[in-house]
């Protein structure tokens, strides 16, 4: 029967509580609010499926030659695009995938308390709940069991998750996964933060605002005339409203800090270039030097196929304005976390310590301090309130950045697929 050993080997793909034959693994949180497999060993049967089934004592990197093909996408729908973390790459595919099959799409939704989960949705309107990334770990419940009953019915299934999540749900599928009419999507992943943390901040923004929380997204975007800003968007049933930058706000400060993520994040087992889902997405933050002919006004999706059938999907999709990109200066340029680990915060075991006995803001502002902005940074954003906007300037830091991030390697482990 499985057992975690460590807890960085485990995912928490919930894989093997779902495929045991007598229901008899639970996901319970630990203390750190991570979901891990628990075995009620009186009525385990030693049938060992729950090991057969683990994708991180299962799979090892097998070399491939070459780059999955690389795309810079967004959704020809504006209002689409704009409530999407990027391009709404994600909603374009969904949508598109609904009409053309008639199927069931899977992905990640808040409920009313914020707990974030999988769910199933076969209509236009579940997909609003399903876009944009909640950096939170999502519970896949009993998900990969709805998808094998979907699929033996004949229905087409798109599933969207972390890397993670769809090696856990090839796994369970086992044979198969290897269905026509099984679309995979998932993402260049920075880390799943704790759903305790985040739920700890959640109280701290009621608490601080004396409100209960009415609307909440994490990739929130404010337009200017030619850009926009992204960060935390937070409305309050008082009527008061928050906009928090990620760099400054306390969860944001958490989760890019290093300190909140699962253990299996500071090591992952999946960071390869090629992957099991058909199209992986990401984030794009330098569009422009891609297509110097557009400015990214609301967004870009950035997207890589690792099959066919995935290529199919981009290519012939009726939502989406598509531009083909060099895959290795993508991965480069945008997509350190296609292949590269976050580094754990060397404070992380004091960070989750100190949360159970003091006030959550008061950890997050002796242990992670906001950053003061440099002074370039400043003027640069005083002037913009002024409708000052120095493009030239910009545009010379971005081309900075762009030629450090062009000499980074991308190391032998990671240029193939884990089998
Ligand atoms: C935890 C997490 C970490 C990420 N880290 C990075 C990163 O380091 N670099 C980068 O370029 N991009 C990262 N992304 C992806 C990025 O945030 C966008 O989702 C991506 O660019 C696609 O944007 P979109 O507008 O096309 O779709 P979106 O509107 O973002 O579509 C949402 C998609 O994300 C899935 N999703 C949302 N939340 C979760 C969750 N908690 N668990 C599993 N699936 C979820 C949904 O099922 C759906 O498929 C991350 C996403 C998540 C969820
Ligand atoms: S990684 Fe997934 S299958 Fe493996 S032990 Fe963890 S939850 Fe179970
Ligand atoms: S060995 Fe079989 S019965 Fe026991 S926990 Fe694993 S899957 Fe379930
Ligand atoms: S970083 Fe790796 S282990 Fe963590 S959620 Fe993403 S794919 Fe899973």
């Amino acid at each position: 029967m499985i057992q975690i050993k460590e807890n960085k080997n485990c995912m928490g793909c919930g894989a093997c509580a779902q495929i045991c034959p007598k229901n008899c693994i639970e996901m319970k949180a630990d203390d750190e609010g991570f979901l891990y497999p628990v075995v009620d060993k009186e009525n385990c049967i030693d049938c060992n499926r729950c090991e057969q089934v683990c994708s991180v004592l299962n799979t090892s990197f097998v070399p491939k030659e070459g780059f999955p093909d690389a795309y810079l996408i967004y959704d020809t729908d504006s209002e689409w695009r704009k409530k999407s973390a990027a391009g709404g790459g994600f909603a374009a595919i969904a949508r598109d995938f609904l009409k053309r099959y008639n199927g069931v799409v899977f992905g990640a939704v808040y409920d009313s308390d914020y707990n974030v989960y999988h769910t199933k949705t076969d209509s236009v309107d579940g997909i609003k709940s399903i876009q944009k990334s909640k950096y939170v770990q999502s519970e896949t419940r009993d998900t990969f069991r709805m998808v094998k009953e979907e699929l033996k019915n004949g229905k087409y299934v798109l599933y969207s998750g972390t890397p993670c999540q769809i090696y856990g749900l090839k796994s369970f599928l086992g044979k198969l996964s290897e269905d026509e009419k099984l679309f995979c999507v998932d993402l260049s992943c920075h880390g799943v933060p704790s759903p305790k943390v985040f739920q700890l901040y959640l109280d701290y923004l009621s608490r601080s605002e004396k409100s209960p929380i009415a609307t909440f997204t994490m990739r929130d975007k404010q337009y200017g005339k030619n850009n926009y800003k992204q960060g935390f968007g937070i409305s309050f049933e008082n009527g008061n409203r928050q906009f928090n930058s990620h760099p400054s706000d306390y969860f944001g400060r958490c989760f890019w800090g290093e300190i909140s993520s699962r253990p299996s994040c500071y090591d992952c087992h999946f960071k390869t270039v090629w992957r099991s889902a058909d199209i992986t997405l990401g984030d794009c933050w330098f569009f422009n030097s891609f297509v110097p002919s557009e400015q990214d006004t609301m967004g870009v999706t950035l997207a890589f196929t690792h099959s066919e059938k995935g290529k199919a999907l981009l290519e012939s999709n009726e939502f989406l304005c598509r531009y083909t990109v060099p895959s290795e200066k993508l991965i480069k340029v945008n997509g350190g976390m296609i292949y590269s680990s976050a580094e754990v915060h060397p404070q992380r075991e004091e960070f989750f310590k100190r949360l159970k006995s003091e006030p959550f803001e008061t950890v997050v502002d002796s242990m992670l301090p906001k950053k003061p902005k440099s002074k370039k940074n400043q003027l640069l954003d005083t002037l913009e309130r002024f409708g000052i906007r120095l493009e030239k300037l910009r545009r010379k830091n971005r081309e900075r950045r762009i030629n450090a991030l062009l000499q980074r390697t991308i190391p032998d482990n990671a240029l193939g697929e884990m089998k």
